[in-house]
């Protein structure tokens, strides 16, 4: 079986190494991302093995159908770069990995949440600085407060029960209710507006969709408390960024962690050092000293990776050897 992988980062390739052998596939690597101007590089071969950064979109699914490409399989959960329904017209089967570690993500979250509240990166600094002064570090008890949490499927569930852990009260909105969920951890499901406007720490964990796309908007965005915390590490379309900014400029707003940025795609995952950044949004939303952002790492564990590789791999040995284990993996 001859396989491209598109978007080959240095950090996965030792991990899809070891699967490849095992599900004995023939895998070339490719650091490029694809896109249309790229795409005859498929050519030759039965399956590609995709990133979220890659396009998938019409013009590119119809080439790849040119030129004989049987299978494509997602080396991420989230498909927003691709066209399903074009996918699904041209009898293209599309794999993904649905659930890697939800709890990487989930800690990565608290992790946000600690560095602004407790402000480890300013501590941290200081102290390398020989200034020991506890001025300005002052944080808050997170025990206690109410956390609202956006999206309770496995990502929002392993957050909502970290919190709980730390002594939080809960606060849950999703279309579909877990009420196993509530009910283990003493829970209400409530409306966004009333999550926004009585939660202390708002974390985000649904996916980005027609109905989710800016979820936090200009209308609703003051319903936030200016003492409470915001945390996305769902995707960066769920956040209206300039809505936010004038929030973060009024100076109504505690702390804002985000993992994820609307315009991400052409920023995060490269290195920009050099030439510095062009992205007049981004870099106003870096201007606030309440606001930490992550590059899209919330899912970057060890185990993730491993799953990760060895579950979009396993896909593509299914569906040459054991179509009927696809399952729930197959988008198409
Ligand atoms: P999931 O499918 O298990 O859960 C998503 C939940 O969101 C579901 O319960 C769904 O009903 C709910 N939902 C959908 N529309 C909603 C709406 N309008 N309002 C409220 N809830 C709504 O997915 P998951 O594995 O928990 O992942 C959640 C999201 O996290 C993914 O879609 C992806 O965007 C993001 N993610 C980020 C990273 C990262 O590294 N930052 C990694 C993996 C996933």
């Amino acid at each position: 079986m001859k396989v491209k992988c598109f978007s080959t980062h240095s950090f996965e390739e030792r991990y899809l190494t070891k699967w490849a052998q095992t599900y004995k596939l023939d895998i070339d690597f490719l650091s490029t991302s694809l896109n249309k101007d790229v795409v005859s590089l498929a050519k030759g071969y039965d399956c590609i093995s995709c990133w979220p950064s890659d396009d998938l979109g019409k013009e590119v699914l119809e080439s790849l159908h040119e030129f004989g490409v049987k299978m494509i399989s997602l080396r991420s959960a989230g498909f927003s770069h691709l066209d399903l329904a074009k996918a699904k017209e041209l009898g293209m089967t599309i794999t993904r990995v649905p659930s890697y570690s939800p709890e990487a993500i989930a800690e990565h979250t608290l992790g946000l949440l600690m560095c602004l509240n407790r402000k480890y990166l300013k501590a941290f600094q200081r102290v390398r600085d020989f200034n020991f002064t506890l001025e300005g570090l002052e944080g808050v008890n997170i025990h206690g407060k109410t956390v609202g949490v956006v999206g309770t499927g496995q990502i929002g569930e392993a957050f909502a029960r970290i919190m709980k852990g730390m002594g939080c009260s809960l606060l849950l909105n999703d279309k579909v209710e877990n009420t196993e969920l509530a009910k283990e951890i003493d829970a209400k499901y409530v409306d966004l507006e009333t999550l926004l406007s009585q939660s202390d720490i708002i974390s985000l964990h649904c996916p980005l969709n027609e109905s989710t796309r800016y979820l936090i908007n200009s209308k609703n965005i003051d319903l936030i408390k200016p003492s409470a915390f915001l945390l996305n590490t769902g995707r960066g379309g769920l956040i209206d960024t300039k809505a936010l900014i004038d929030k973060l400029k009024k100076r109504e707003i505690k702390g804002v962690g985000l993992d994820v940025y609307e315009h991400e795609e052409n920023v995060f995952f490269k290195d920009h050092s050099d030439m510095g950044l062009s992205d007049e949004l981004l870099l106003r939303l870096m201007s606030f000293p309440n606001v930490l952002i992550t590059s899209h790492q919330a899912f970057f564990t060890k185990e993730a990776l491993d799953n990760i590789a060895k579950t979009s791999l396993e896909n593509i040995n299914n569906f040459f050897h054991q179509k009927e284990n696809l399952k729930e993996n197959r988008l198409s």
